[in-house]
Parts: C-alpha cells; structure tokens; sequence
C-alpha cells in the first residue's frame, strides 16, 4: 500500500465503525416503533430531512441549507412530543427493576383469572384487567378506588357487574392481589385500530404502550377476549389460547418477545 492510502486509511478508519453503530441504533430504534403510529410519522419526517438536505447541498441553496440547520431544534422537539408514549415507555423500562423476578409468579391465579374472564365473557359483562409486571403502576391506581386484597373470581364478577358502581374502568392486579378498581388507564393514539374497539379496547391497549403490563380486555358488545401487551392488542382469544398466551406473558416472557405480525392491523 503506497503512502497516500495508508494516510487514508488512518484519517477514515473510525467511518465504518461509525456506521455500523448509526445503523445498528437506527435498527433497533426502527424495531422498537414498528407498528406504532409514530412509525410512519418518523419515515416521512426522515425522508422529508433527507429529501432537503440532498437537493439544498447539490444545488448549493444556501438559504434552505440555513432554515434545515436552524429548524434542527425544532425537529427534535416535534419528535420528542410525537414520540412522547413510546419514551415515556422505554425510560420507565430503563429506570425499573427488571432483575428480580416477576411481580406475578402464581401459576393458581393465572388459573383463575381465565375462569374469571370466560364467565364475564359468558355473562355478557364487560371488563378490564391490568396485570401488573415491572413497571409499577401505582399512578394508575390512584386514578380509582384502592383495594387491596387476595385475587379472587367472585370479587371480580362482583366488581363487574354493570349495575356497581366500579364496574367504570379498569381493575389492576399485582402480586396475585387485587389493589385498585374503578381506574381510568391512558388512552392509546392510534388512528389504525379497528373501527370496532371502543375505549375500553383503546385503554387496555394505551396502558400496555406506556408500561409493561398486560391488559385483558372482555368486550360486553361481543364477549370477545383480548390482551393487549407491549402495545399489541391479540384478539378473540378462546379459552386455551388466552390461558397459554397468559402463562407465557407472565411466565416466561422477559420483554423481547413481540411478535412479527400485529392482529389489531387485522379488519
Ligand atoms: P365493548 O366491546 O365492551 O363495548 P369498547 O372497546 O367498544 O368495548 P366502549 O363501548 O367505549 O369500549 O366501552 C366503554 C367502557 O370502557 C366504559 O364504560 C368504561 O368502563 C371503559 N373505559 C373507557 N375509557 C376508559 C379508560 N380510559 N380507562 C378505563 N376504562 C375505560
Ligand atoms: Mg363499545
């Protein structure tokens, strides 16, 4: 190798390291919004950058170069704002405990908790379940009415019964114990879902976007079971699946598992 590649190599050789890093983030950050509204807002908003950047540079259009440079700020800003659930997620899963075990460990409860929603399911009653995992979700249960009591089937037909007065929003579940009913969860902002799912439907699925807990979600239109997890609402569950798909949320599941297609897309 003659003198000037070697001076080449030795400017430049930190670039493809740079760029397997810059691709690697952009992966994983693509990864981790695939599916969610801000998705497509983040494409066009990178294509739109890209698009001026090129064309200001090529042309040498110093006035645009200058609004892209100083607009940057404010491209920040905007994503942060856009991106604000899927954040205000991924810092609450950095800043929780996720070395212990699960909050939830009773395979008994898991057990009763599928009985419970069949026969609310059964009875034509409609419902919402949190189940707490690592993320605490204590602001939300100081949206209702605290409980505090050992899981138990009877409470939570009793609860949703339609005439009671905490049948109104959802009920949270931690540690096999029953600790809030009657509470309002965040609402998700997708404009993809279903026209079909309601706001008991859209609650179950915004909690699962901004915590890592799952939310079951008995439809009193159709007697439907759902669960909604990681921001992914799985519909129209029978007995076996939910009862499978529930063991291995809470069981065995450490967060990764998302899977490849999202069933809310599905009309
Ligand atoms: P269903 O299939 O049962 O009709 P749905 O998804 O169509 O469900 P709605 O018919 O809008 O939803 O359900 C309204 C009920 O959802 C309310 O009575 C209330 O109990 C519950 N709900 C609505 N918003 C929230 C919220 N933010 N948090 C918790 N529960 C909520
Ligand atoms: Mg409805």
């Amino acid at each position: 190798m003659d003198e000037g590649t070697w001076a080449f190599v030795r400017e430049n050789w930190t670039a493809p390291i740079e760029i397997v890093i810059l691709a690697i983030a952009l992966f994983y950050i693509y990864s981790y919004l695939e599916g969610t509204r801000g998705a497509r807002i983040l494409i066009g908003l990178a294509l739109l950058v890209l698009a001026s950047t090129l064309i200001s540079t090529l042309l040498n259009l110093v006035v645009i170069s200058w609004l892209l440079r100083s607009f940057s700020l404010f491209f920040i800003i905007a994503l942060v704002v856009i991106f604000q659930p899927e954040l205000r997620r991924a810092l609450t899963e950095l800043g929780s405990h996720r070395f212990f075990g699960s909050a939830f460990e009773n395979r008994e409860t898991i057990e009763e908790i599928t009985d419970t929603v069949f026969e609310l399911a059964g009875k034509g009653f409609g419902a919402l379940i949190a189940i707490e995992r690592e993320i605490n979700l204590r602001a939300v249960a100081e949206t209702g009415v605290g409980v505090d009591c050992d899981y138990s089937k009877e409470l939570v037909l009793t609860i949703f019964q339609p005439k009671t007065v905490l049948h109104d929003g959802g009920l949270i579940v931690s540690n096999d114990r029953i600790v809030a009913a009657g509470c309002i969860f965040p609402l998700t902002q997708r404009e993809d879902l279903d026209r079909n799912l309601g706001l008991r439907h859209r609650a179950g699925l915004g909690l699962s976007e901004e915590s890592d807990a799952l939310a079951i979600v008995v439809s009193e239109e159709t007697g439907q079971v759902s669960i909604c997890h990681n921001g992914i609402i799985e519909r129209d569950l029978n007995v076996e699946k939910f009862r499978n798909r529930l063991s291995h949320l809470l069981l065995l599941e450490k967060y990764e598992d998302r899977p490849d297609t999202d069933p809310s897309l599905a009309a």
